[in-house]
């Protein structure tokens, strides 16, 4: 926890190096960029701003799905190479949120001498702990995915053998079944509950 805290620090402190950039010696980089644009750059400017995300993308966002070429074999080193990262981006991502859910309820934790106010920040709180619980879980499985990619066991049911495939890997990495065995255990688990 405490290397995701420094990471805010850093990140927080991030834009104070651009005016030591610029001092640097950035007039030959601005020029060719200029060329670069070239008569694009107008029109560049004009569009993407509605399509511009209001939020910053997350580190799970921003990696592109994966591109296999023409009769790559499944799970190559590449593709591999590729859920691993994903899969470490998304293990960022939970930390950084474990480490806000446990600063707020810090924070709050002294703010509310009222009793009143302090039941309805009890029940806010057991939301939290239950939030925390559920990314504890999450970071867990993330780990051992990690850990299958290492040993070449990603990407392949563990009921059935059959390959998980790329598509549905990229919506759920931490996937250990394939899509007819995840149907089946869901409708056993349905059958169980009634
Ligand atoms: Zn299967």
């Amino acid at each position: 926890m405490a290397a995701t805290r420094s990471k805010k620090t850093t990140s927080k402190t991030g834009s104070k190096a651009k005016p030591a950039e610029k001092a640097a010696g950035p007039d030959k980089k601005k020029a060719t960029a200029r060329k670069a644009a070239g008569g694009g750059a107008a029109r560049k400017k004009a569009a993407p701003k509605d399509a511009q995300p209001k939020r910053p993308l997350k580190p799970t966002e921003r990696i592109a799905p994966y591109q296999p070429k023409k009769g790559e074999e499944y799970m190559s080193d590449a593709q591999r190479e590729h859920f691993r990262q994903l899969l470490l981006a998304w293990k960022r991502e939970l930390m950084e949120e474990v480490d806000r859910t446990v600063h707020h309820m810090q924070d709050e934790a002294s703010n509310f001498p009222d009793p009143n106010d302090r039941a309805s920040q009890e029940s806010e709180f057991s939301i939290e702990l239950r939030t925390r619980d559920r990314e504890r879980k999450l970071l867990r499985k993330i780990e051992s995915t990690l850990k299958a990619v290492e040993t070449s066991d990603y990407g392949y049911c563990e009921s059935c053998g059959a390959e998980i495939g790329i598509r549905r890997l990229e919506a759920r990495p931490t996937a250990t079944l394939c899509i007819d065995c995840k149907t089946l255990d869901e409708i056993r688990e349905r059958q169980k509950g009634k």
